[in-house]
């Protein structure tokens, strides 16, 4: 039979302590119950110790616990472990535990599938089914710290939103959840350590700006000519690289945190001169650092990634004109885990 009782945790702090209130009694309940379901994560009331009997009961009378939970793990040669995470709707997304021996990342995702259309990544191959709830965000990062603590005796690091879906999209609960494993009630992360990475939506970003955000921002260029965007992210067409790149002189006003420029180099698509030099100008007008990232390929996709030549005419440009780069190699490749190769293939199949 269904469940229809309320998910207690779609309530707020305040309402906790307003459900008690209304009970006749104290509203600190309220700031406990709240502790334990958000800080240690507990999936039954009875694991609510410092409440009586009767609190207990009473929760268990008007709420349920909702959680996500894992449903299948891959582990990589390389000890990458991509999760699969089933949701209260018997959907599901992918989170990936990346460890390096300086830090342990999670890789998260913010919706069901993606609404938009990048040739090159395998998420865009499945519909947007729904955006992500606040807990369901939450839960893939507190999974993944507990999974961290198991696996590799240590918590998790760093977050990073790569995962399935565009958190712009979503922005709403992306900040919420953020929020959330920030404060002192939930995780206590360091929002330094969490970085939210979108194809770059020029409105949301400067919305995000404006709430003095704390966490980092990455941009998926892949191209600084208008033109040749377009054809690698065709929803490039409603948000012009101009206002793209005002929107992200506007968050460096609003938050001094500089900006990661994410950029695969392919055959045929962004390889020429030209390219380099775009980037190049891009780059100089804005505080930032450029991430070039190792195609991964994706199958029955017909795109590759350019030579080493042609990564190392980028690099070298780049550090002729005093812009920090990276080139790092992917992780988890072997159980398509590294980015965009997120696409739920066990579930699908
Ligand atoms: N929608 C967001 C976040 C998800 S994608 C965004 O666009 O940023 C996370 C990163 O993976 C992005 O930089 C994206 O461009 C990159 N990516 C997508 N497909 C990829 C692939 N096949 N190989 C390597 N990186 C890929």
């Amino acid at each position: 039979m269904k469940n229809f009782k309320k998910d207690i945790r779609s309530l707020s702090k305040l309402e906790l302590q307003n459900f008690f209130l209304s009970n006749q009694i104290s509203p600190y309940k309220g700031t406990q119950v709240y502790k334990w379901l958000w800080e240690k994560g507990i999936h039954d009331f009875d694991e609510m110790t410092n409440l009586s009997l009767s609190h207990r009961l009473l929760l268990r009378k008007n709420f349920q616990i909702r959680y996500v939970r894992i449903n299948n793990k891959q582990y990589s040669n390389d000890k990458t472990i991509k999760y699969s995470i089933a949701l209260h709707d018997n959907l599901a997304v992918e989170s990936v535990l990346i460890p390096t021996s300086k830090r342990i990342t999670a890789c998260i995702s913010s919706q069901v599938g993606c609404s938009l259309d990048c040739v090159f990544c395998a998420t865009s191959i499945l519909k947007r089914m729904r955006n992500l709830n606040i807990d369901e965000i939450f839960d893939q990062v507190f999974l993944m710290n507990q999974e961290s603590l198991l696996n590799f005796k240590r918590p998790i690091s760093n977050i990073v939103f790569m995962g399935m879906g565009e958190p712009l999209m979503n922005y709403n609960n992306v900040l919420k959840a953020i929020q959330k494993l920030t404060s002192n009630d939930g995780l206590r992360m360091s929002p330094r350590r969490i970085t939210l990475s979108t194809s770059g939506i020029p409105k949301i970003i400067r919305k995000i700006a404006d709430e003095k955000v704390k966490f980092k921002l990455a941009v998926s260029l892949h191209s600084a000519i208008q033109n040749a965007r377009e054809k690698i992210m065709p929803f490039a067409n409603k948000f012009k690289l101009d206002e793209l790149l005002d929107s992200l002189l506007y968050w460096y006003t609003k938050t001094k945190s500089v900006v990661t420029i994410e950029y695969i180099v392919w055959e045929g698509i962004n390889d020429k001169v030209t390219d380099i030099k775009a980037l190049v100008e891009f780059c100089k007008k804005i505080p930032s650092k450029v991430n070039l990232i190792q195609y991964n390929p994706v199958d029955n996709f017909k795109i590759s990634e350019a030579s080493q030549d042609i990564i190392n005419a980028y690099i070298k440009a780049l550090t002729f004109s005093n812009i920090k780069v990276t080139y790092r190699k992917s992780r988890g490749k072997d159980i398509d885990a590294a980015c965009g190769q997120l696409a739920n293939k066990l579930i699908s199949n």
